[in-house]
């Protein structure tokens, strides 16, 4: 098996979103500064309306652009504001006439780190099996005895045999009581999070903080910043008092949250905006962010699949298609110019 056909099967088992590599079918140069063609020139006329309609004096996208209200911009994770499986598969490479197997080894080594990240803070072979929408929908069960961490998985959850209750010296809980096991789990979770969303070398050790220092470099310089212009577009909105920052993914909530962490990017989300549609799909995650922020706000869903497109088209949300690095300066733009 040749590395393209090696890191194409390649997939970690805690995702559930299948590689979308749509975004990076077509061009093979150097990541493009305006001169798209094909996907990236239909994207670029597809956002050109949708900033046509917000813009003041605009027709209005959907139900219309309300001027002062809230705005709440609804974003994908992977091959959006980071880039991960398109390094493992290649085809971020392939698009841009870059190095296969450089990109491969960069996006393995950020699996095998969020891999021990999972593994060392997040209880992931206690929780590999369970998903959430969303961090409440466990800790609303949850109890704060912190006394549970010390016991091991009830048997009702039949989680992964790696750390079954055999090899385990620990005893179960008391009471069966599985759902406050797993929301001492999530909780403590929660608590990790936020200490380090602004600070993420700090939960690291000093042996692996230098390695994921230089990864994070030798990512963004591979990218050619691609994340350094997410972060920018993020940090306009974070800076706006009627604006949020909300984050809908395929994958699910803990390695979601582990992402956010190790690409730097969690000083953007607070944790009660981060939603992970790996049981639900992007639509329900949708309607939850609608009720929850109201039929007075403006939202606007940003990304390179086409779930996300499709749940918004069927929603009447505009969507922001990005795919390719040019869409988010053209979005960064929009922001700086004040027309979005
Ligand atoms: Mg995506």
């Amino acid at each position: 098996m040749n590395n393209q056909a090696a890191a194409a099967t390649t997939r970690p088992s805690w995702e559930t979103e299948a590689y979308d590599d749509t975004c990076c079918a077509h061009a093979d140069r150097s990541i493009p500064e305006g001169d798209t063609t094909g996907e990236e020139q239909i994207a670029e006329r597809h956002n050109a309306l949708v900033l046509q309609r917000w813009a003041p004096g605009g027709a209005g996208v959907g139900t219309g652009v309300a001027r002062g209200q809230r705005t709440v911009f609804i974003w994908d994770l992977d091959e959006t504001i980071i880039i991960f499986h398109s390094l493992i598969t290649g085809s971020f490479a392939r698009k841009y006439d870059k190095d296969v197997v450089k990109a491969t080894e960069l996006g393995k080594q950020m699996e095998e780190l969020l891999f021990r990240v999972l593994v060392t803070y997040f209880f992931y072979y206690d929780l590999s099996s369970t998903t959430y929408q969303h961090i409440s929908d466990i800790l609303n069960a949850e109890s704060k005895d912190d006394s549970l961490l010390s016991y091991s998985a009830p048997f009702a959850w039949g989680y992964n045999t790696m750390h079954s209750r055999s090899s385990s010296s620990l005893a179960s809980p008391p009471g069966g009581d599985d759902e406050r096991w797993l929301a001492a789990r999530y909780r403590k979770v929660e608590t990790l999070y936020v200490a380090h969303q602004h600070d993420t070398a700090a939960l690291l050790g000093p042996n692996l903080r230098k390695n994921w220092r230089q990864l994070q470099e030798n990512i963004e310089s591979f990218s050619e910043r691609w994340l350094d212009v997410a972060r920018t577009c993020l940090s306009v909105i974070g800076a706006r008092l009627n604006c949020e920052n909300v984050i809908v993914t395929s994958t699910r909530l803990l390695p979601a949250l582990a992402k956010l962490l190790l690409y730097d990017f969690g000083a953007f989300f607070p944790i009660e905006n981060v939603y992970s549609a790996a049981e639900t799909g992007k639509k329900a995650c949708f309607e939850r962010i609608s009720l929850r922020f109201g039929r007075a706000a403006n939202y606007l869903v940003l990304g390179n699949g086409k779930e996300e497109e499709a749940a918004a088209t069927q929603l009447g949300i505009p969507h922001w298609k990005i795919a390719c690095r040019y869409n988010l300066e053209m979005l960064y733009r929009a922001l700086d110019a004040n027309v979005m």
